[in-house]
């Protein structure tokens, strides 16, 4: 497996291949979710490029983007056990030559005043344009996913069909821990009672989750109930969406999408889960 650095290598390996290729982007610092995207890429397709990138334009100026976890090296190692072919970790210079006078690719205010684009303002075009740029340099065939983050992929999906990417988007599940945490590289930032206080976030949902079996579908009641779960941490939203639309929920809906960020408290460490009802 390969570990390459710039753009131009990645375009020389792609020209000639006659197989379709699979790309997985991440930020790197690497976890079984990440590796469950990375498997069935490799599963799907002849050949798999994961992306290791922090794109310093999808973080605000007051966020981590300094003290993101940068773990290339075991990064590496595990692509290779799971059977990628390449990894892509291009320099920041080498993906911007100035980020101040980039053309960006906007995701609708509609898509993006809600959930977390409404907490993290630019985080979004940030997401659609470095996932752009990475579409076009590896003239990838299928990319893969996390429902972990779900505005994002309701976000890349509406953009393909948008700008015609002639690209499969490839959804793929939360993966957890057995205690329920969904998979984070920035679980990295909590200690033992941190992390502790984030199982709220999936204790919640699965509250949710067994009120609406049972039978509710007051939206108050369902939100309320999370909210109770969800006291001691900084709360950022607890919302209901129609998961195909990401239109507030009504209580006519069949399917509903509940979605948590907070904040886990003293570390600041700010986490989102988000589980179907
Ligand atoms: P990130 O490195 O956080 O930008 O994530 C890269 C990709 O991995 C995104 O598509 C995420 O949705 C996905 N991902 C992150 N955590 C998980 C998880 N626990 N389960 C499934 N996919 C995940």
């Amino acid at each position: 497996m390969k570990i390459i650095h710039k753009i131009s290598q990645i375009r020389e390996i792609t020209k000639n291949l006659n197989v379709s290729v699979g790309l997985v982007p991440t930020m790197g610092a690497l976890h079984s979710g990440h590796a469950s995207l990375i498997e069935k890429s490799v599963k799907d397709n002849g050949f798999t490029i994961v992306s290791v990138f922090v794109n310093p334009v999808q973080f605000g100026i007051n966020e981590d983007f300094d003290k993101y976890p940068r773990t290339l090296e075991n990064d590496a190692q595990l692509c290779e056990k799971l059977g990628a072919d390449v990894v892509f970790a291009p320099s920041v210079d080498e993906m911007y030559q100035d980020t101040r006078e980039l053309t960006l690719v906007c995701p609708p205010y509609s898509a993006i005043n809600k959930l977390c684009g409404k907490s993290r303002p630019g985080h979004f075009d940030g997401v659609a344009t470095v996932v752009s740029k990475l579409f076009n340099i590896t003239k990838c065939t299928r990319a893969y996913f996390g429902q972990k983050d779900a505005q994002q992929l309701f976000i890349i999906k509406k953009m393909v069909k948008d700008l015609n990417f002639d690209i499969e988007i490839v959804p793929c599940p939360i993966i957890r821990e057995s205690d329920g945490l969904a998979l984070s590289s920035r679980n990295s930032y909590l200690d033992e009672n941190a992390r502790k206080e984030a199982l709220k976030l999936s204790r919640a949902l699965n509250y949710s989750k067994e009120l609406w079996q049972k039978g509710i579908r007051d939206k108050d009641i369902l939100r309320d109930s999370a909210l109770k779960i969800l006291e001691g941490l900084d709360v950022d939203y607890v919302e209901i969406v129609d998961p195909e639309t990401f239109e507030d929920w009504q209580e006519t809906g069949k399917k509903a999408l509940m979605l948590i960020a907070a904040k886990i408290p003293p570390t600041n460490t700010r986490l989102i889960d988000n589980m179907e009802l």
